[in-house]
Formats: structure tokens, sequence, C-alpha cells
């Protein structure tokens, strides 16, 4: 479903409320211009996956790779960032795990 307000985004966009109760899915620059008129609700699916190298927490459309079994139901896997400076095998990680 795409955003609500520009017919934009990606199935990682989030899902908010608005004051008057309805559900809307909004895009990240939609977002960023209503957040005073939104609340984030959780989606249908999930929206998050943590990365193994830095141990933050990324929308895995910022994700080199992921996959499911992440604490709290988030992906797993490897921000860009990560992906790109530390190799898996430096954090005894092992390289067979692929994204789907
Ligand atoms: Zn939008
Ligand atoms: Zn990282």
């Amino acid at each position: 479903m795409p955003c609500a307000f520009c017919g934009e985004g990606d199935k990682w966009i989030k899902t908010c409320r608005t004051k008057d109760d309805s559900r809307l899915r909004v895009c990240d620059p939609c977002y960023e211009a209503l957040s005073p008129w939104l609340v984030i609700v959780p989606g249908d699916g999930v929206v998050t996956a943590r990365c193994d190298g830095c141990g933050r927490y990324f929308n895995p459309r910022e994700m080199a790779e992921y996959s499911p079994g992440g604490r709290h139901d988030a992906y797993v896997g490897d921000c860009g960032t990560c992906a790109k400076t530390v190799p898996k095998v430096q954090r005894g990680i092992p390289l067979a795990r692929k994204p789907f």
C-alpha cells in the first residue's frame, strides 16, 4: 500500500494513526512534514532490523542484508555501513547466511 499522501513509498513505510483515528501508510518525507498530526503504530509487517555489526536498529531498506529471527521479531543482518567496513569473518559471523 503506497503512502496515503503522495502515493509513493515502499513496503517499509510507516503505519500511522491520525487524530481522528484512521490508519494511514505514510512515507518518510510525508511523515517528516506531518509528524505533529501522526502517531506511529505497529504496521502489518516488521519494519525494524538489527545490525549485527553496530547493534543499532534500522529500517530494513537501509540494511545491506538481513534475515528473520532477530529479537522482538525484528530482522537481523548488516547495515549498509557495517557491511562495507567490517568483514563478517572479523566478527566471527559465518559467511553462509544469505539475504532472502
Ligand atoms: Zn508520502
Ligand atoms: Zn551496523
